[in-house]
């Protein structure tokens, strides 16, 4: 069994990457809103949103594979891992309190952690499959939410929905399907798929009405900020119970490939999430100027 090259694997053990096998691209990492919750700060918008505890919630995905290259993600695209080994959702399962652990080690001594914010952390409530890579190319995808579950955990699932035969067996807490432009010509030269994945996207998009649900449109400065009218239709279409609209940040990889400019303001966000709002028959819900995303809520 081949491992996977040390390489690629080193650089993202140093950006705090904490892998399931030695042989396998599933990982963990403890995000920002983690880390400064430990320490009693701030949450994360999830927390104001959905009243998901950042200090108690994993950040993991079963692989790092994807099969688009979108434009604006913060991951690199050299560190791919063709011929991997995948782990079975009962070792990701496993891992899960040893690997927070270890990620989360080094703030035990800090003043800032209580022993009893540090033992809750030790013992996570909520896992969301958004690290990186796109989860619906792990072929267990619906066993591991559906061991994740039974195990207590509330599960938050974001696809790029390219595979909805996939999302369409899956059972998380919250399903999100990330909605990246208003049209296919636009969707292509963002998201560069392998293939033109525009007509699995729309029937993803469509399994979103029967569920809990959000849609995530990540709008960029320039490249999709646009045509809020055809975003509104499809978003009304879906019936997602919620949409998402969160400005681009100019952060890891992506700042090869993209320019500050490219990053609006909270009000740009807002203004475009309101129209959107508008003319889907959504209501606004809530939104975090510190993230720079606003909540959308069906009515109904
Ligand atoms: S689908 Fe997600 S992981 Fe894949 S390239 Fe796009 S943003 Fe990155």
């Amino acid at each position: 069994m081949a491992s996977m090259p040390s390489g690629p694997c080193e650089a993202l053990r140093h950006q705090g990457y904490q892998f399931f096998s030695p042989e396998s691209s599933a990982a963990l990492k403890p995000c920002l809103w983690c880390k400064r919750s430990l320490r009693g700060g701030e949450m994360c918008y999830k927390h104001q949103f959905y009243g998901i505890e950042s200090h108690r919630c994993v950040q993991l995905t079963p692989t790092l594979r994807c099969n688009q290259r979108c434009l604006f993600c913060w991951r690199s695209f050299e560190h791919e891992y063709p011929g991997e080994r995948e782990c079975t959702p009962e070792e990701i399962l496993a891992g899960i309190k040893g690997l927070q652990k270890r990620a989360l080690s080094g703030f035990k001594p800090s003043p800032y952690v209580t022993p009893d914010r540090f033992a809750e952390a030790l013992d996570p409530r909520h896992v969301a499959i958004s690290l990186s890579g796109e989860p619906t190319l792990y072929s267990h995808l619906p066993e591991l939410i559906d061991l994740l579950s039974r195990e207590g955990y509330s599960t938050f699932l974001v696809s790029n929905g390219t595979h909805p035969e996939v999302l369409d067996r899956c059972k998380p807490f919250q399903m999100y399907v990330s909605l990246t432009a208003p049209c296919r010509e636009t969707y292509l030269r963002i998201c560069r798929p392998e293939e033109d994945y525009w007509d699995n996207l729309q029937e993803s998009l469509l399994l979103l009405g029967s569920r809990r649900s959000a849609i995530r449109i990540t709008l960029v400065s320039g490249l999709n900020d646009e045509d809020p009218r055809s975003y509104a239709r499809i978003i009304q279409d879906s019936g997602a119970t919620f949409a998402e609209v969160k400005g681009y940040m100019f952060l890891g990889y992506s700042r090869k490939r993209l320019e500050r400019v490219n990053m609006p303001d909270h009000t740009r966000v807002r203004k475009f999430a309101g129209e959107i709002a508008r003319h889907a028959g959504y209501r606004i819900r809530d939104e975090n100027p510190g993230s720079r995303v606003v909540c959308l809520e069906r009515e109904s």
